[in-house]
């Protein structure tokens, strides 16, 4: 569907990477399982591509305004994309990155590959001067579990003029509530498990650009690399996005509600919510044990890692051994999903209470 009328982002999700409308067309492409084509086509091979990745690529690309390649997960993106760092280059990166993102930047770096510079993304000064000698600057907005936003506009100029290409993680925000590409960025990257796929049923991943070339050199990458996901995953992962914006709107709704209420309870030191989307962090005021009591006390809200599904899930981030000393003991991060909010409060009051 590329009708300029009906561009509008609920209209994409439901209409983008439709097959043709055509008598007894299906609404939706057919997972195709196919490891091989007839030769002489465009495809030729299953890593080269699929068109139930196609069509999840079409409905991505065209809700974030660019080119996408899908992969086997977000941690795939990410390593096709600094596969392209040149050897001994600089990578700037917030210091609250994914942590699975900060993992393989140490990676790379401790087996001498690239050198890393980590940054408080709120400080714009220190990143806009970290970008000196940088060749990619890699930015997540907000940051993961932190919730800390960037001045993305400031940094990308200050990157662009320093010869560096940016990157911005938007798995947090998801294209409806921002659009890195209008902002001039060259990347955009997503956790497609998360938001996009919405069910925590799907392990995904996907990269956008509006720049051709740079579109033409990262599928050369994942043709090389094989980081490609499988064709079920794809499926599902287009027939989660198709209500993208109903689940967030929904999941927001019920945040904003939370962050009042949990604002005004005494066990909880400080609330964290950066104005939009459905992740809340909050720190407990009686330390790290309280916090681990809350996350197993609760009957609705379910102790888990991940985020983004349309059930709400919590854990203490720091309960992970990777997670920087940075973020506080006691922080639990929240994903807030679509039931009933009067009834996930409740919910969580009564193991709030409890702790108090
Ligand atoms: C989960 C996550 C990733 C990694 O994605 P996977 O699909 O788990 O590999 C990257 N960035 C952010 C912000 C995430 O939340």
């Amino acid at each position: 569907m590329s009708d300029k009328r009906f561009s509008r982002p609920a209209t994409v999700a439901v209409t983008a990477g439709r097959p043709d409308l055509v008598p007894d067309a299906p609404f939706n492409t057919p997972i195709t399982m196919a490891s091989t084509y007839v030769g002489g086509g465009d495809v030729e091979y299953g890593r080269y591509g699929n068109p139930s990745w196609t069509a999840f690529e079409d409905a991505l690309g065209e809700l974030e305004g660019g080119r996408c390649l899908s992969f086997a997960s977000g941690l795939a993106a990410v390593a096709t994309i600094l596969d392209l760092v040149g050897q001994g280059q600089k990578v700037v990166a917030p210091r609250h990155s994914y942590n699975g993102t900060i993992g393989q930047l140490s990676d790379l770096e401790a087996r001498g590959r690239i050198t890393t510079q980590l940054v408080d993304i709120t400080n714009t000064d220190e990143c806009i001067a970290a970008c000196e000698g940088a060749s990619l600057v890699w930015l997540e907005s907000p940051t993961n579990p932190a919730l800390e936003v960037a001045d993305i506009p400031a940094i990308r100029e200050a990157a662009h003029a320093a010869g560096a290409y940016v990157v911005v993680d938007n798995t947090f925000a998801t294209p409806l509530r921002q659009k890195p590409l209008e902002m001039d960025v060259d990347i955009v990257v997503h956790s497609a498990t998360k938001y996009i796929s919405g069910h925590s049923d799907v392990l995904m991943g996907a990269l956008i650009t509006s720049d051709d070339e740079l579109f033409a050199v990262l599928k050369k990458r994942r043709d090389l690399l094989g980081s490609v996901p499988g064709t079920l995953e794809a499926f599902l992962a287009l027939r989660g996005l198709r209500t993208l914006h109903v689940r967030l709107d929904r999941a927001e709704e019920n945040a904003k509600e939370l962050v009042r209420r949990l604002e005004g309870h005494p066990a909880v030191a400080e609330v964290r919510y950066p104005a939009f989307g459905a992740i809340i962090s909050i720190v407990l005021a009686q330390g790290a044990m309280a916090a681990d009591l809350l996350t197993h006390k609760t009957k609705l809200w379910v102790h888990a890692t991940s985020l983004g599904g349309v059930e709400s899930t919590f854990e203490r981030r720091r309960r992970w051994k990777v997670e920087p000393a940075t973020i506080p003991d006691a922080l639990v991060r929240m994903s807030v999903g679509i039931e009933d909010v009067e009834d996930l409060w409740s919910d969580l009051e009564t193991a709030l209470d409890d702790l108090t």
